[in-house]
Parts: C-alpha cells; sequence; structure tokens
C-alpha cells in the first residue's frame, strides 16, 4: 500500500472511536436500532470509505471532509435499512391500473376490513354455527354469484373460488381440466401479458398441450371444428387484453364457441383477465365484455383479476359450472396458491361495495368515472399554484388517460394535462427530481415534456405536487 493513502487512512476513526461518539450512541434509541445494528452501519461505512481511498475514488483533500460527515452517513445507512421497502407513491400517470404501480388501490372498507380481520382472529376456516371446521371459499362465494346475477339468466348455477392471481387461475383451470390433452387456441390469442405470462408456456407448464388453428388475424370456428379430436380437453379463449387487431379480421364469437364445444362435450374456458363485475359504460368503458356476459354467453369457467377493472386486491377468479370448479378445488395445486384472510377480507368488502351500488368508493371505478371537466378545474389550479415556481412553466392541454393493467387495449379516457417545463432541468431530470420527492411522484413524458395526469392523483394529492415542483423550483 504506498504511503501517501497509509496517511489518509489514518485520518479514519477506528470502529471504537466511532462507538465512543455521544452522536453515534443516539443513533441507536433514534431507529430502534440495536447497538448491534449501528456497529455494523458504522463498519460498513468505514469500509466503503477505506475502498473509496484505496481506488482514489475520494481524492486526498476530500478525505477530511468525508470524516466529518462519517456520523451523517452512518445516520443515512441506518435509516435506508430500517426503512420499508414498500412505499406509497403519488400516481400522476394517468394510467389507472399501472402494473408497475400496484395497480387498484382499495377502497375505504377494503382497508378497514383487513385492519378488522387482521387484527386479530377470524372464522376463516371455521363454522361458527356448528364449531367445525369450515372453508375457506364460502366468504366471497355466495358475493359472486349474486353479483354476477346469473341464477336466473344462467343455465347453470356459478360456483367461484380465488387464487393468487389470474395468472395463477389459468394455470390451475387449464391442468385441472386438460392435464394430459389438448387445448385448442386461435393463433390470433396467443398473447404475452407482460411479466413474462405466455400463454403456450402456461399451457407447457399446466402439462397440457397446446393444439394452435386460425392465423393470427383470422381464425373461424371451422378451424376449431377441424382441429378436435378424442385428446382435445378444452377450447381456449384468451381476452386480447393490451393489444388490438384490427382491419381484416375473423374470430368466432363467444356464442358459436360454446356451441361448438357443447356438440362435442368440450368445456370451452375463458380466460377474460380484466374481469368486469358490472356493465362499465356508466364509467365510460366501453367495448369489455364483463364476467357475467360471459356466463350468460354458457361460458363453462372464467378466470379474471382480482385487481384490473374489479378494483380489488390482487386475486385470481375462477367462476363457472359446479362440477368444473368442483374438480379444480380438488387439485393439489388449488391449494398451493390459494389466498390468504386479507385477501378474502379485501375482495369480500370490495364485493359489498358493489353489492350496494356503491361504485364511488372504489377507487379505480371512481377515477375511471372523473371528467375531462373535473380534471381540468383541478388542473388548472395547480397550474396556477406552480406558477407561483419561479423556474416551473405549467400549462394545461388536453390529453388521453389509459385504464391500463391489460384492459381495453383501446379504451382511453379523455383527460386534461398539467405541462412542465423546468429551467435548467431536462424532462428526464425533472421526472427523476419528482421521483425524489419525499413521496415519490411517477408522472411521465409527451412530447419532450413532462405531463401529470391528476385522474390517477387521489385527492389531497395535488397539494403535494404543487409543494414539490416549488422545491423543485427553488
Ligand atoms: C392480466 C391478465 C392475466 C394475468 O392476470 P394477473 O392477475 O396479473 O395474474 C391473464 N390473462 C389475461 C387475459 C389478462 O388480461
Amino acid at each position: 500500500m504506498p504511503s501517501a493513502s497509509n496517511a489518509l487512512f489514518r485520518k479514519l476513526p477506528s470502529i471504537d472511536e466511532l462507538m465512543r461518539m455521544p452522536a453515534i450512541a443516539e443513533l441507536a434509541s433514534q431507529h430502534g436500532a440495536s447497538v448491534g445494528a449501528v456497529t455494523d452501519a458504522a463498519r460498513e461505512v468505514l469500509a466503503r470509505l477505506r475502498e473509496e481511498i484505496a481506488t482514489e475514488k475520494l481524492r486526498a483533500e476530500e478525505v477530511d471532509a468525508a470524516v466529518s460527515r462519517i456520523v451523517l452517513a452512518v445516520q443515512q445507512h441506518l435509516r435506508r435499512e430500517f426503512a420499508p421497502s414498500l412505499t406509497r407513491i403519488i400516481n400522476a400517470t394517468g394510467v389507472i391500473l399501472h402494473t408497475n404501480l400496484g395497480r387498484a388501490p382499495l377502497s375505504e372498507a377494503a382497508i378497514a376490513h383487513i385492519g378488522e380481520v387482521a387484527r386479530g382472529y377470524s372464522n376463516l376456516e371455521y363454522d361458527i354455527e356448528t364449531g367445525e371446521r369450515g372453508k375457506r371459499d364460502v366468504h366471497v362465494q355466495g358475493l359472486f354469484s349474486r353479483l354476477l346475477n346469473v341464477e336466473r339468466e344462467s343455465s347453470y348455477e356459478v360456483h367461484t373460488v380465488v387464487v393468487n392471481n389470474c395468472a395463477a387461475a389459468v394455470m390451475l383451470a387449464l391442468n385441472s381440466l386438460a392435464e394430459g390433452g389438448e387445448v385448442i387456441v386461435s393463433r390470433g390469442e396467443l398473447v404475452e401479458i407482460g411479466g413474462s405470462f405466455r400463454v403456450p408456456d402456461v399451457m407447457a407448464k399446466s402439462q397440457a398441450t397446446l393444439r394452435e388453428v386460425g392465423t393470427t388475424n383470422r381464425t373461424r370456428i371451422a378451424d376449431y371444428e377441424k382441429a378436435i379430436n378424442e385428446k382435445t380437453r378444452l377450447l381456449l379463449r384468451v381476452h386480447r387484453s393490451n393489444f388490438a387487431i384490427v382491419g381484416f379480421t375473423e374470430q368466432p364469437s363467444l356464442e358459436e364457441l360454446v356451441a361448438l364445444g357443447r356438440k362435442h362435450k368440450i368445456p370451452v374456458l375463458e380466460d377474460l383477465g380484466n374481469g368486469a363485475l358490472v356493465n362499465l359504460e356508466f364509467v365510460g368503458v366501453t367495448g369489455e365484455t364483463g364476467v357475467a356476459e360471459s356466463i350468460r354467453a354458457g361460458v363453462d369457467v372464467i378466470t379474471y383479476s382480482g385487481d384490473k377493472l374489479l378494483g380489488g386486491p390482487q386475486a385470481g377468479m375462477l367462476s363457472g359450472r359446479p362440477e368444473l370448479i368442483a374438480k379444480i378445488r380438488s387439485n393439489p395445486m388449488f391449494r398451493a396458491l390459494r389466498v390468504g384472510k386479507l385477501t378474502y377480507a379485501a375482495l369480500e368488502a370490495t364485493l359489498m361495495d358493489y353489492l350496494r351500488g356503491n361504485h364511488d368508493a372504489i377507487p379505480a371505478l371512481r377515477m375511471m368515472r372523473l371528467s375531462a371537466d373535473e380534471i381540468r378545474l383541478r388542473a388548472e389550479s395547480l397550474s396556477k399554484a406552480i406558477g407561483n415556481a419561479p423556474r416551473v412553466l405549467a400549462g394545461v392541454i388536453a390529453g388521453e388517460s389509459i385504464i391500463g393493467g391489460g384492459t381495453a387495449p383501446t379504451a382511453v379516457l379523455p383527460t386534461f394535462l398539467v405541462t412542465l417545463t423546468c429551467a435548467n432541468l431536462s424532462a428526464d431530470e425533472l421526472l427523476a427530481r419528482l421521483r425524489s420527492n419525499v413521496v415519490p411522484i411517477a408522472a411521465r413524458v409527451e412530447d419532450g415534456r413532462v405531463v401529470i395526469d391528476l385522474r390517477t392523483v387521489l385527492p389531497g394529492q395535488d397539494r403535494q405536487i404543487a409543494e414539490a415542483l416549488a422545491a423543485i423550483s427553488a
């Protein structure tokens, strides 16, 4: 080791000297950390400084300043270590069901019910009347049946079970109903949903053989019929969640698919993904077939997500014919994919909001329902508030919000955007500054400018955005 850096190393305190400093001793009580954790943090900070001196990342003249900041560095290290990794974010992207930002925010009722159920014991698998062991899936079975309102209209009584997410639901359905056999799918539906959920791969893992029919843009019912053989176990329809095929296209209707399945005694499985429980035209979403519609069309099992258009917790539902749902429930894979009490609590409370017709209580639905005019008023008042920040220029323009989460690929909602330009910061730098706010703010860039869509910003957060921009501008 060269003697020059030896001299620099000697400027660093020893771990014992550091631990004797009152400011360091105080850190343990501040962070609720043990003395051991503080010692570890101090060791790490010293090791990093040594490393930076050795690699000359820290120049000789900078060492004294770094030493004077050691207590601060240990404090920052502890703060990071004792802070949760999962943290709140303000979603100003205008993407309502943003998969990277946790999809649907929960309703107040759902949050309260989680708290209630989590705080103590519950009847998760306990029959209160008999005092005997019960089943966890009874808690939402009745609610789904009532909401899907199918008792009178459909040809069968609908049963529903819940697993961890829709990907799990699809895998479980394929494995339970088609293991060792063939599943017929149109080439126009061999989709990748994102997060590497690809229909052919899921099929392979479910031990079912994919039988592709038709072409990317056109598949006829006759294509399905020709592919049917003694090994066929299912006809699968996959919702084209995140793209649309337009132009010269053809796809058999659900009714045609169901009629073909009946003729050959082969069930139809529909992976709907988005899972609208009610007709969402009243919130501005058109062109989405809901779960009830599929049941009415006679589909035998439907899989859908809890945190997409339903607006509840992450979960995957399988709704369908009692005998098929019973088969799914008896698969050992179901036990491995089942959900916990927190999910049931959130789901049940969300379904109760639906049952009461309290759609505005479900944040995702309320956000979809916000009119462009309401958003314009908020955008103008935010833009005015920002007007006081000397270096940020704000304006309001018309734009579009996206529902997201693999729903209605063509569904956009008219909105108004606050445009932001900041002297001496590029759009990407401004985005990064917004992300580094105490409560990080996620926005997007359009035409080289940062834009804020208040549709997805919760009440009360508009002001936090204004404050963040004032701080950035200062
Ligand atoms: C989103 C989606 C899935 C996956 O749902 P997760 O709940 O994210 O697992 C599967 N299929 C379709 C058609 C989807 O849209």
